[in-house]
């Protein structure tokens, strides 16, 4: 198994853990030294090994071509441990209704000129209406949640409401397990039971399919190949805000910390960020190493999106709708 793809991959950030959501390959140099630059054009170097797909799946538009694959092949192999969703099973997205899979992983935001991709993981919460809510009122009408089933379980409405406001659902897995908590690892069939389960119950929420899978913690075991048999594209991300290091409280100190991130830009693919944040905790590590508290986050969204728009950045999801 393990074929580990392209990169760097498994890497944990900041030393402190088995973080939420490392960044994809050498990116985690991009988190290391933090400074916006007076135009905050540039700082670090995310090499991004894994390079985009990001002109290819920039320009995919949703919806345009859909000859590639299966239609309602994955069929939930192997039971997993754990939470089981009780309804019918419903097959994933239509491929259809989806950009043919890219190739590689995605690390750049699609479109035009400068785009931005806000991005929020982890699933359902209080945190997540919360978030939507601050995009709307700040009349950003394009971003990504990338939910674990298990936390979209806990909190449907969320889901359905979130979605109904225009926002994407994308695919994060049902249980948010890193390949060393498996038995076996991330094999095809574990990841094909745990994207599919988590497709067949946003698609039941939202009555739309799902496009986009990004694997937790950023590694790369199989996942092109198992999110490319359902019809689905890898995202990773180029920017690394790791809120999840927050303190249980409001900080502005923390808060301006994740500005600072969010707004420090690789000096590769400057003009199409991917921004990583957390609607929710869905990993399983102690509070203390990984905060569950989206209080700063919801807090520094004002100012991280004020930001990119006096930069000149359109705000687009990972499907390339703005
Ligand atoms: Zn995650």
């Amino acid at each position: 198994m393990a074929l580990v793809a392209a990169a760097g991959v498994l890497v944990m950030t900041v030393g402190a853990c088995t973080s939420v959501d490392p960044p994809p390959t050498g990116a985690q140099a991009a988190s290391a030294a933090p400074t916006v630059s007076a135009t905050g054009e540039r700082t670090t170097t995310a090499t991004g090994t894994t390079t985009p797909g990001a002109t290819a799946t920039g320009t995919t538009t949703p919806g345009a071509t859909a000859t590639a694959s299966p239609t309602g092949t994955a069929s939930p192999s192997s039971p997993t441990p754990g939470t089981a969703p009780s309804t019918t099973p419903v097959p994933p997205a239509p491929a259809s209704a989806c950009p043919a899979p890219s190739p590689t992983v995605i690390t750049q935001a699609p479109g035009p000129g400068r785009t931005v991709a806000l991005t929020f993981d982890d699933g359902a919460s209080a945190d997540m209406l919360a978030i939507a809510q601050v995009l709307r009122a700040q009349s950003v009408r394009a971003a990504t949640f990338f939910d674990t089933g298990a936390k979209d379980a806990q909190s449907p409405q969320a889901v359905t409401d979130v979605s109904a406001m225009g926002f994407l659902i994308g695919n994060h897995t049902w249980d948010h397990q890193y390949p060393k908590a498996v038995r076996g690892g991330w094999s095809l069939p574990y990841l094909s039971d745990q994207i599919s389960r988590t497709a067949a119950q946003t698609l039941r929420l939202t009555g739309a399919g799902e496009c986009f899978f990004r694997p937790p913690g950023g590694v790369q075991d199989n996942v092109l190949a198992a999110a490319a048999a359902q019809g689905m594209s890898v995202v990773m991300w180029s920017v690394d805000t790791s809120d999840w290091q927050s303190p249980p409280r409001l900080d502005p100190a923390f808060q301006q910390r994740i500005i600072t991130r969010a707004t420090t830009l690789p000096a590769a693919g400057a003009d199409h960020p991917i921004v990583l944040m957390h609607s929710a905790k869905a990993s399983h590590e102690p509070e203390q190493q990984v905060s569950s508290f989206r209080g700063n986050t919801v807090a520094a969204l004002p100012s991280i999106i004020a930001w990119y728009r006096s930069h000149g950045y359109q705000f687009v999801d990972v499907a390339g709708r703005s």
